[in-house]
């Protein structure tokens, strides 16, 4: 019998998320990873800005090692672990005060899951059951649960879903995109204003006792492409949620670590980073206007792609509510805080402090944006005509193209993200394209994500720029008519 697969050559028994079955990686060290077909990439977007130190780090492999040796597994309800006891201690200490408690999940989506359950368990415990109806934002990702395609909006990315999406309980305002949408007659001040005015009159549409909270990435990273807030926008939305008593959550399961921003000019860093004492804060100490969050998500980058690994942040005033409440978490995954992932996102996190990453990241970062604004803007740049910002910080950049004024060009119904996506691989370089966040209807944009692990070295930046520059000229040529 044939395998279950329409394009895959040799034939796959994944159902694979691609139309294509994708190359099949056999080893991996730092950003390099050797393909069965015989070929040596390079991972310049980190998988999904997931590695942070690359693969097989002899330091995480060690702690992998040492806990399996240990105990492998106990179930939660059962059983507490001492590497979760110590990650959730790590998280909490360098949290500048700003977080109390601390639950484990197996990723993302079950992170931003779990804090929307544990806000809608807070409002019960504190008496306080009216309280149903979340916020977010157009134009967002938290997840790829039913609950979190509600919670977020993005029109392709819920389409074939939306009969099964929760309309009643979760609404939507509009992104905080500058770039795109604050008025040409408008100030930063002025848009943030509009935005912040869109909300109170959101709350008051709805009831504002009726409301649980709002929920934000601090930077937006898939859907847009590395997207900052306008200076305070972050404080603005949560002076509307404290007014009306309601909690102000931040996602911050999006990539968007280590790195600083150059709109703030400011050194950001994620909790989960434990970096507190190289005197750098959070991503909302810098980004976010110092609005800290009453719950937050964090993912991705904690594990470093080594675990499957999230985890929420309770701040004192929600871990307070539940202390004083029932005292205990209401929900629960089989996998919550699993002893290999916590060790191993333990590791993780202790040697980006050890081998100081984020110094090296901020360099990197730095000299990557360089060689991105030469080649894809500077005064010889074949791209200049259609690149329509390159923005990020640190270790997370994203590259957002304009074709509107370009009738000239014919990208065969492939996006040209896609295109270049693909264009880079087979220059051996990982790069990832993504579409439609240019517009409210998610049918406009194309942008290329790069996020290279934080120990990337000068002439891997180097080679990363060369090939992207490259491919994107390669794909513009050829679609020229
Ligand atoms: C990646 C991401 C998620 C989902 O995480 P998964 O681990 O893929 O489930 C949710 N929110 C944000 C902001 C993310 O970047």
């Amino acid at each position: 019998m044939a395998a279950p697969s329409t394009n895959a050559n040799p034939p796959t028994a994944i159902l694979h998320r691609t139309p294509w079955a994708p190359p099949v990686a056999k080893n991996a060290n730092g950003i390099y990873i050797d393909l069965e077909d015989g070929r040596r990439v390079i991972d310049a977007v980190g998988g999904a800005a997931v590695v942070c130190i690359g693969n097989s780090h002899p330091k995480v492999m060690q702690a992998i090692k040492d806990q399996v040796d240990k105990v492998s597994y106990v179930y939660n309800m059962q059983l507490s672990n001492q590497p979760a006891e110590e990650l959730a201690k790590n998280l909490i200490a360098n949290s500048n005060g700003a977080f109390d408690l601390c639950g484990f999940t197996s990723g993302g989506t079950e992170a931003m899951e779990s804090v929307l359950k544990l806000a809608i368990q807070y409002y019960a415990e504190v008496g306080q059951p009216k309280r149903i109806n979340f916020i977010a934002r157009q134009l967002s990702y938290h997840g790829n649960s039913l609950a979190t395609l509600s919670l977020a909006y993005h029109p392709t990315r819920r389409s074939l879903y939306v009969e099964h999406l929760d309309s009643k309980h979760f609404h939507h305002v509009s992104p905080a995109y500058a770039k795109r949408f604050q008025k040409s007659d408008e100030t930063e001040e002025q848009y943030v204003e509009r935005l912040r005015q869109e909300l109170e009159d959101k709350f008051i549409a709805l009831g504002p006792d009726t409301v649980i909270g709002f929920v934000a990435e601090t930077v937006v990273g898939a859907t847009t492409g590395v997207l900052a807030a306008p200076k305070g926008y972050f404080k603005a939305m949560k002076s509307v949620c404290d007014k009306y008593g309601a909690l102000f959550i931040l996602d911050e399961a999006s990539p968007f670590i280590n790195a600083y921003t150059k709109t703030h000019m400011s050194f950001l860093t994620q909790i989960m980073c434990g970096m507190g004492r190289m005197g750098s804060l959070h991503a909302w100490e810098t980004l976010g206007d110092g609005a800290a969050p009453d719950i937050q998500a964090v993912a991705k980058g904690l594990g470093g792609g080594y675990a499957t690994i999230g985890a929420i942040l309770l701040s004192k005033k929600v871990a307070d509510g539940i202390r004083d409440g029932s005292g205990f978490w209401k929900h629960g995954h089989t996998y919550q805080g699993q002893p290999i992932a916590c060790a191993a996102a333990l590791a993780v996190q202790k040697v980006i402090e050890s081998e100081n990453l984020l110094e090296n990241i901020r360099v990197q970062g730095a000299y990557l944006e360089s060689l991105l604004q030469k080649g894809l803007q500077g005064p010889n740049a074949f791209a200049a005509p259609y690149t329509f910002d390159i923005r990020g910080a640190g270790g997370f950049w994203g590259v957002e193209f304009d074709f509107t004024e370009a009738p000239s060009l014919d990208f065969k119904g492939n996006p040209f993200a896609m295109r270049v996506q693909a264009r880079a691989l087979e220059h051996d370089v990982i790069v990832m394209g993504m579409t439609g966040g240019a517009n409210l209807e998610g049918t406009k944009g194309d942008h290329i994500i790069l996020a290279p692990a934080y120990n990337v070295r000068k002439e891997e930046v180097e080679k990363i720029a060369a090939v992207f520059v490259q491919s994107v000229e390669e794909i513009l040529r050829e679609s020229a008519l």
